[in-house]
């Protein structure tokens, strides 16, 4: 096993995309498992809607999980707005480790701040108050109290819905705020952050007082996917099987 931490994030697994799923599958057997970490930094399913749903893709993508896990990677996975669902009966089934939604690591004696994205995002008031409304636990346990049909069907509405609010909002609002990137640097003591969220893949610059900090923003997976690997020496980005 290599001396190696791989990171991916934003692959918006869904069931119309199965070509996208396989794809993942084999990520997970091949690429993953010669890895000693792997984190999953959110919206690894377009939408999840409760450890109850076995159905195409997460029962597949558990299974793949947990054969990841036994064979001695360890998996860490952090939520992101489409899959906050994500819950303890996931991580008991996958062996994957779950993170809060800020989680700091030591990335080979470098500390590293890990985050979705979406709270960095500020300036969109819009979805900053349905995130504070959705993700307390009187929600959550409302929420899973319905039966999974009914869940699917709200889902359906809400991203109708969101699709809609949307169209209003300019690029600026949907990207982070450069005051939200510094805070979190500087609450979290740390020098480097790596999340994902916005699509907009990168590595950027930030000048905190303490010094020069970095921020690296992961790629989604569409047609081309991609990891981030660190190891001590290096980091590199690799591509993900073919273009689909
Ligand atoms: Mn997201």
């Amino acid at each position: 096993m290599r001396q190696e931490t791989l990171f991916i994030s934003d692959l918006h697994l869904k069931a119309s995309e199965p070509k996208s799923v396989q794809r993942f599958l084999s990520f997970l057997d091949n690429r993953a498992s010669q890895a000693e970490r792997l984190f999953i930094l959110g919206d690894l399913f377009d939408a999840y809607l409760g450890d109850d749903d076995e159905g195409f893709p997460f029962g597949g993508v558990k299974k793949a999980l947990k054969r990841l896990t036994d064979q001695g990677t360890l998996v860490y996975f952090q939520a992101g707005n489409r899959d906050f669902l994500v819950d303890q009966d996931f991580s008991h089934q996958t062996g994957v480790e779950l993170l809060g939604d800020i989680a700091i690591i030591d990335l080979y004696g470098m500390p590293t701040l890990l985050m979705h994205g979406d709270l960095l995002c500020t300036d969109d008031l819009g979805y900053q108050n349905a995130r504070i409304r959705v993700r307390t636990p009187e929600w959550r346990a409302y929420a899973l109290g319905k039966p999974l049909w009914m869940r699917k069907l709200y889902a359906r509405w809400y991203r109708f819905k969101s699709g809609l609010d949307k169209r209003g909002k300019t690029m600026e609002i949907m990207d982070v705020n450069q005051e939200a990137v510094m805070s979190a640097l500087e609450d979290a003591e740390v020098y480097r952050l790596i999340h994902g969220h916005t699509h907009r893949p990168g590595i950027h610059t930030i000048h905190l007082p303490g010094g020069e900090a970095e921020r690296l923003v992961l790629p989604e997976w569409g047609e081309k996917a991609w990891v981030w690997v660190y190891s001590a020496e290096l980091r590199h980005q690799e591509p993900i099987g073919h273009p689909l």
